[in-house]
């Protein structure tokens, strides 16, 4: 009942997944701040009618691109007006406490912005994978990269929903829907990241316990993760490595359980990137997630969703930035006229605006072929690679051409541009995206 008003709050009506109807009206019940004009009728969709984003008359303009219809529309202005309202003004304070606060998640919680994809049965909102791009897209345009929402929602959720018993499903997913449960995924160690197979923390078997002993680092809400996926060996003998792993849930306060500090990072200043310790923490039987030595399989299984995401945010923050830089051509004054008058700028946008399109309708494709559990993971490495290298040369390009300002803190771009350094390493780093491509191209070496 509360689930249904919150989607009605939200315009996501008619956004459940295998839905077809278009029911987007917007109820009295809904907060002021989420109110819509009441009086607008939600049409059908005509996808020959949404101008795509290079004939539209900015980037990031809502009602637009085919891949949505207009329940998600006006989705998008809710959750632009959440972002505008719920995080902007408290970023910078954020970012100097290098985390964010947990009022804001409990409030994206209750604004159904949690969970999107996961089905209401398990707990989610049951929204579909185009209104969890909205939401990442959306903070992409606010240029707030604080509140690791995607991480908790469309990574960690997912390996539950998928692999989780009822038991686990029934426990964790509604609160972490509703924000009172921040979710991390620990895989990196110090001494292994690419190398997935190279991860030392080890689950022992005592009775039906498991006792789990080893460090991880770089964990993304990890300082106020109250649950953590651990990727961990239990079978050291296994015929490779990758047999050998599992993934077990491990809650904030279990005994050993410990947090290191907050790393400080070049970007992403106010995500709460940690390293975390465990040291004999003892786990009952029903922490392990799925099946024991399967942990392997899980993350080959989720990880193109997790970089399908990081492509898709990836695109976002160019289009964020291009409109950044547009509007401060088109204001800033140099030999008597304003930078946009010179031709070398003009090129410039030019070529900036083709390359977002251009990767925009690739990101779209592989949106939409996500959307039928079309997208293979090569694909998706193509996307993630790809668009997060963009994602790096649009932010050097735009900064250029602010001058001295876009050096500046105060100067959005300036934000846009560190955040942008660490897409490419993330999520795989792109020099392993490119060897995962390049097997399906020459075969497994
Ligand atoms: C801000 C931030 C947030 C993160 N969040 C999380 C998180 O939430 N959970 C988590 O588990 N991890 C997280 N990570 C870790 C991230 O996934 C790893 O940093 C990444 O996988 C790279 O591993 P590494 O740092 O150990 O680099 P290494 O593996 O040591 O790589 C060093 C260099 O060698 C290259 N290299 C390595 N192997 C190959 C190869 N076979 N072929 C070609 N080049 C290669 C790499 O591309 C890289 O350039 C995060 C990292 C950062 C910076």
């Amino acid at each position: 009942m509360i689930l249904a008003k919150k989607l009605i709050t939200l315009g996501l009506s008619g956004l459940r997944k295998g839905s077809n109807a278009f029911r987007g009206q917007v109820l009295s019940a809904a907060p002021a701040r989420l109110q819509h004009d009441q009086t607008q009728q939600v049409r059908q969709p005509n996808p020959s009618t949404r101008p795509e984003t290079s004939s539209s008359k900015t980037l990031m303009d809502i009602g637009t691109r085919r891949i949505f219809n207009e329940d998600h529309d006006l989705f998008r202005q809710n959750v632009r007006r959440f972002f505008q309202e719920e995080v902007v003004p408290h970023h910078k304070e954020w970012e100097k406490a290098g985390q964010v606060s947990r009022e804001v998640w409990e409030k994206a919680g209750e604004q159904g912005l949690l969970g999107i994809m996961i089905p209401e049965e398990c707990g989610g909102v049951g929204g579909d994978l185009f209104s969890a791009a909205v939401m990442w897209e959306e903070q992409m345009y606010s240029n707030c990269t604080g509140p690791g929402f995607a991480l908790h929602s469309d990574i960690v959720m997912p390996y539950i929903g998928n692999y989780g018993s009822k038991e686990q499903i029934e426990h964790f997913l509604p609160k972490m829907t509703a924000g009172k449960c921040i979710a991390a995924i620990a895989m990196t160690e110090p001494g292994a990241g690419s190398d997935l197979q190279g991860v030392r923390t080890y689950a022992k078997r005592d009775g039906s316990d498991w006792i789990l002993n080893g460090n991880k680092v770089f964990i993304t809400n990890g300082w106020m993760a109250d649950l953590v996926v651990v990727v961990t060996v239990t079978n050291r003998d296994a015929k490779t490595a990758a047999h050998g792993l599992s993934l077990f849930l491990v809650e904030d306060g279990m005994k050993g359980f410990q947090k290191g500090r907050k790393l400080e990072k070049i970007g992403l200043k106010a995500q709460d990137t940690a390293e975390l310790f465990f040291e004999d923490v003892r786990v009952p039987a029903d922490a392990l997630l799925g099946e024991r030595n399967k942990g392997f399989y899980y993350l080959m299984n989720e990880l193109p969703q997790e970089r399908l995401l990081i492509a898709g945010m990836a695109i976002a923050s160019c289009e964020f930035m291009f409109e950044e830089t547009r509007n401060y051509v088109l204001q800033r004054k140099a030999f008597g006229k304003t930078v946009a008058h010179l031709q070398t700028v003009q090129h410039k946008l030019a070529e900036l605006k083709t390359d977002i399109c251009v990767g925009r309708t690739f990101i779209d494709n592989c949106l939409q072929l996500h959307a039928e559990k079309r997208l293979d993971p090569s694909t998706a490495s193509m996307a993630k690679f790809w668009a997060s290298d963009l994602q790096n040369k649009v932010a050097t390009q735009c900064l250029q051409l602010h001058g001295g300002w876009g050096y500046m803190w105060e100067y959005p771009i300036a934000k846009a541009f560190v955040d942008s350094r660490v897409q490419p390493i993330y999520g795989g780093t792109n020099e392993i995206m490119k060897e995962l491509i390049a097997r399906t191209i020459v075969g497994q070496k």
